[in-house]
This record gives C-alpha cells, sequence and structure tokens, in this order.
C-alpha cells in the first residue's frame, strides 16, 4: 500500500509518498507561495536529485495536481500512475473535543474540522483546502484525518479546565487541547519499542522541542498533560513564540505600546521567545554559536530555555506521581546535546545522570543516561509523517475487511 501524507499550510503544502510495506519514503517535498507570485514546487525523490517547478500555483488544488505530476512523471517520478497512491493520509491540527481519534473522511467529518476553523483559525481553513482538493482531483480515494490535538482528549478534566467562568468551558470550548500530539503519540510509542517495555508500564515525560516546542506526560501510553493549551502559544518559551506569561501583561504592554490587543497576540506569537530576548536570533544554532563567544543575550535566552523545561519536567513528575523515562525529540531534542545537557543538569534530584559521550551524539534512538541512572533519558527522532502514513492504513485496511 502506498500512501501520500499531506500536511496543507494556508500558502505551503509539504508531502511524503511512503511505500507501507517497507515504510520507505519513495519522495517528499515542498510547494511554497501558493496563491502567491514566485510559487515553487520542491519535489525530492529518494536516492536523486531534488528537482524545482517555479510554475504559478493559483490556489491549493493547482499544487496538488502538480504534486501528482511530479510523482507520476516518467522522469523524477515514483509511480506509474495516481492509481497505485491507495489512501491520503491529512495532517489536521485542530480536531477540538470531536476527535480522541484519527478518522476516515466522510461529510459528517468536514463539518465537525469546519466547526473547529474558530479554534485554528491559521490552520484548519488551510487543512479543510487540502481536503477538497485531493477530492477532486483524486475521486474515490480514501482519505484520513489524523489531528495535532487527538492523542490529548486523554487527559483529565482536572488538567484541561482552565480557572475561567465556567461558561468559558461549556459556551465557547476554552479549555486546554495542546498539539504535536501526532509526535508525542509517536515517540512514547517508540520509545518503550525501543526499551523493550509494554508502554502499558512507562510513566514517561516526551520533550518536543522545535522552533515550536511541548512537553507531555504519558501514563502507560495515554496523554495526562500537555504544556501547549487552547492554542500553541502556551508553555515553553520557545522559538518565537513566548509562551506562558502572567496575562495581565497583554493590557499593561498594549498600553505602553500602543497597541491592539490582536497586535499583542501577533507579539507573542512571532516576536518572542528566543527571538524576542536575544533581539533576533531564534535558531539553536545561532544562539549556541553566541553562548560559546560569551554573547549575553543568547545565554540568557539558552538559561530561560533549559530552565523552563526543566521546570516543566519536574510538573509533570508530579503528575505522573514518578517518571520512568525521559525522551528527547524534535529540531532541538534531537540534535542538541548540549541543551539537553543543561536541562538534565537541573533533574539530579531525580536520580538521572547523564554519559556525556551518548549525549554528544545526535539524530539517532539512543539513551543518554548512564546504566545505573534513576530515569532512563533517549533521545527518539520524531515522524509525524510516518505516524500518520502507519494511522491512515490501519483505517483503511479496517474499512475494507
Ligand atoms: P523543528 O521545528 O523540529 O524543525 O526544529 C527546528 C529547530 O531545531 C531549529 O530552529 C533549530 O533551533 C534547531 N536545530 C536544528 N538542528 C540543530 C543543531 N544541529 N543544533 C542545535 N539546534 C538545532
Amino acid at each position: 500500500m502506498k500512501i501520500l501524507v499531506l500536511n496543507c499550510g494556508s500558502s505551503s503544502l509539504k508531502y511524503q509518498l511512503i511505500d507501507m510495506e517497507t515504510e520507505n519514503v519513495l519522495a517528499k517535498g515542498l510547494c511554497e507561495r501558493i496563491g502567491i507570485e514566485g510559487s515553487r514546487l520542491k519535489h525530492q525523490p529518494a536516492g536523486k536529485e531534488a528537482v524545482i517547478f517555479d510554475d504559478y500555483q493559483e490556489n491549493h488544488s493547482v499544487s496538488v495536481k502538480m504534486v501528482l505530476d511530479a510523482l507520476t512523471n516518467p522522469e523524477y517520478g515514483v509511480v506509474k500512475s495516481m492509481k497505485e497512491i491507495n489512501a491520503v493520509g491529512h495532517r489536521v491540527v485542530h480536531g477540538g473535543e470531536y476527535f480522541a481519534n484519527s478518522v476516515i473522511i466522510t461529510p459528517v467529518v468536514i463539518v465537525a474540522i469546519e466547526k473547529c476553523c474558530d479554534l485554528a483559525p491559521l490552520h484548519n481553513p488551510a487543512n479543510l483546502i487540502g481536503i477538497h482538493a485531493c477530492e477532486e482531483i483524486m475521486p474515490g480515494v480514501p482519505q484520513v484525518a489524523v489531528f495535532d490535538t487527538a492523542f490529548h482528549q486523554t487527559m483529565p478534566k482536572k488538567a484541561y479546565l482552565y480557572g475561567l467562568p465556567i461558561k468559558a468551558y461549556t459556551d465557547y470550548k476554552i479549555r486546554r487541547y495542546g498539539f504535536h500530539g501526532t509526535s508525542h503519540s509517536f515517540v512514547s510509542k517508540r520509545v518503550a519499542e525501543f526499551l523493550g517495555k509494554p508502554v502499558e508500564d512507562l510513566k514517561t515525560i516526551v520533550c518536543h522541542l522545535g522552533n515550536g516546542a511541548s512537553i507531555c506526560a504519558v501514563d502507560g501510553g495515554k496523554s495526562v498533560d500537555t504544556s501547549m493549551g487552547f492554542t500553541p502559544l502556551a508553555g515553553l518559551v520557545m522559538g518565537t513564540r513566548s509562551g506562558d506569561i502572567d496575562p495581565a501583561i497583554l493590557e499593561y504592554y498594549a498600553n505602553k505600546e500602543g497597541l491592539t490587543l490582536s497586535e499583542v497576540t501577533t507579539v507573542l506569537n512571532k516576536k518572542s521567545g528566543m527571538e524576542g530576548l536575544t533581539g533576533g536570533k531564534s535558531d539553536f544554532r545561532d544562539l549556541e554559536e553566541g553562548y560559546e563567544a560569551g554573547d549575553q543575550a543568547c545565554i540568557d535566552a539558552i538559561e530561560v530555555f533549559c530552565y523552563n523545561v526543566a521546570r516543566f519536567v519536574g510538573a509533570y513528575a508530579a503528575s505522573l506521581n514518578g517518571v520512568d523515562v525521559i525522551a528527547f525529540t524534535a529540531g532541538i531534542g534531537e540534535n542538541s546535546g548540549f541543551v539537553r545537557g543543561k536541562i538534565c543538569e537541573y533533574l539530579g534530584y531525580l536520580g538521572i545522570t547523564i554519559d556525556a559521550e551518548q549525549n554528544s551524539k545526535r539524530g539517532e534512538d539512543i539513551i543518554i543516561s548512564t546504566p545505573d541512572s534513576k530515569v532512563t533519558v533517549c533521545v527518539i527522532p520524531t515522524n509525524e509523517e510516518l505516524m500518520i502514513a502507519r494511522d491512515t492504513k490501519a483505517l483503511v485496511e479496517a474499512q475494507r475487511s
């Protein structure tokens, strides 16, 4: 079975075609600037040079068509015809309280995703455009929605309710939803497999540290708490996002700077975090370079980041009433031994000791704690596309049988 995984943004579309017999990626790529001058498609067939197509992409339907043309192209393609693509798996950001699992897309599912547009106005409409484009161009091919929020639907009420007037929840559905669910689900399962232990027996804290960052407490394979909230702005201090702040800051800062609330929210999303603290640096490779060179802003930003991660790990060790495994993943978590090491310096009270040589490795499943460490600390590269493809395969096969 071959599955096309799509991740549609408002002006972008990322894809992977995965052969599910081997779970190998046959081709992947990215459409950028959809509907904007200067559109381009970068198509990367496995083991071959990438190809760039710079035809104008008026909308997502045009982009999906171009992706299918690239995938079936006699020279750069990886399949002979579109008929070889058995199903499409879509990343959908928000499933609200409607979806605790991935689902086959039906008209009823589409209505529920539409209802969640209010909760994720930048993402869900783009995800729906991708779904409709596939319906138009690949009629009859089963499509599956995999939600970023679904994994966290197992959180208990005490973890997801905010201390607001209860009508905020009952009337407006304001609650903690959590995001990066596909990654937290993948990593918490993979770490159990890697350690040769049943996932049901493990208390795991997953640290997804990328440009967007979140932490999840996973008890026996189920999410019981997570750091992102009503939106992906909450929790850790991130690349450009503030993470948790005192909510009274919004009005105070708006008054001081003469900004509207909406403009302050943009500052919190795009001009804060590492970028805001350093006045422009959000990539950890630059931040680490600055740290080494003694740049005080970079030193402060990295200290804030690592301290915040350690703080959440401590909170979730309490939520879980203990912790067996801590797993680092995503761009920073997989690649920066420096950041992992600094975070773990705070965790000695949990009986954690780190093997410096193991911690200098990156980009593979590894244990970075010493054999006598009371908690096993691992690096587990995340693979959200594979998780989407696996869910898609399972649902399509279940529907067939
Ligand atoms: P992601 O959002 O998961 O793609 O992560 C992207 C972030 O990972 C980048 O902004 C960098 O901050 C970080 N990153 C990627 N490679 C490295 C590396 N070799 N060392 C430190 N940080 C890295």
